[in-house]
């Protein structure tokens, strides 16, 4: 197992207890009702028979993660997000939930803590406040670490990254920047302190880089949006560790 590595006599951050995994692989030219629950049922219950036969079609050897478990990984990915917004948080859940070692560094300076929201799908109405203490409650019950430091300083080392916090130095493979619009730090693994471009999944110019919600999105700032970034990046990361296409359903039994 592959931890958030610390140097310089910093904390080094646990990762997840390991669990036996499962997974239901799915090649090229299997029929749709594969994916809508045959066999035991739990699987994409709710599916409907064409976007299964959309998500067939759409992956010669995709993976479907059945109730979030990625047994046949490498191993256990490091992953440092900087931002405790919608989007780092989206990210770390999907990677906790995922058994991948995830550390957030972060203060609790997300905006929203002065939202109310009303337009976040799923939730009538609920303060960002309130909002931001279920995420970091989920994200935490996975297996995912907050780190309560700001970070001063990014650089990329030969195994990843290279991030400072609090005086020390931790390392990881795969680094989210979810830090809304404090992007000045961003320079030191050579991105712009403003709108990083990024692909539909994160991905910036700098290998193993993501970027998501307002920091690449100066200009559509909504908490939805940023939660859908991080999860994008988070299945980009666990689909790169895999070798192949993933994504994480759960089901009813
Ligand atoms: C008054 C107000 C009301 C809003 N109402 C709504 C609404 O009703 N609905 C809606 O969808 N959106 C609303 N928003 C917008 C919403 O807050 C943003 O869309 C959302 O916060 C963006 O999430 P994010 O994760 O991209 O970035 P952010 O939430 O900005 O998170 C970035 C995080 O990174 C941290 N950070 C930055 N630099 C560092 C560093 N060096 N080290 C450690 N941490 C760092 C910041 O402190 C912050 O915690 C509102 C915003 C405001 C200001």
């Amino acid at each position: 197992m592959s931890s958030v590595g610390c140097c310089a006599g910093g904390v080094a951050a646990a990762g997840p207890a390991d669990e036996a995994g499962e997974e239901l692989a799915l090649d090229e030219g299997v029929a749709g009702p594969a994916l809508g629950g045959a066999g035991d049922g739990r699987s994409c219950a709710a599916q409907p028979a064409n976007a299964s036969a959309a998500l067939t079609t759409a992956a010669s050897s995709l993976v479907l993660l059945r109730n979030g478990n990625l047994g046949t990984l490498r191993g256990m990915a490091s992953v440092i997000v900087v931002g405790d917004g919608p989007g780092g948080l989206s990210a770390a859940l999907f990677l906790a939930k995922n058994k991948q070692d995830v550390t957030v560094f972060a203060q609790n300076g997300s905006w929203m803590n002065s939202a109310l929201l009303f337009n976040y799908l799923g939730l009538p109405k609920i303060t960002g406040k309130d909002f931001m203490a279920i995420a970091k409650q989920q994200v935490t019950d996975l297996g995912g670490k907050l780190v309560d430091a700001e970070v001063s300083a990014l650089s990329t080392s030969a195994d990843g990254f290279t991030v400072q916090a609090s005086g020390k130095s931790y390392q990881a493979k795969y680094l989210v920047i979810a830090m809304g619009t404090k992007l000045e730090i961003v320079k030191g693994i050579g991105l712009p302190a403003r709108a990083i471009e990024a692909d539909r999944n994160g991905r910036t110019s700098v290998e193993n880089a993501y970027v998501v919600g307002w920091a690449t999105r100066p200009d559509k700032i909504q908490a939805i949006i940023s939660a859908g970034d991080g999860a994008a990046a988070a299945l980009d990361i666990l689909s790169k560790e895999a070798g192949k296409d993933l994504h994480d359903f759960d089901s009813v039994d």
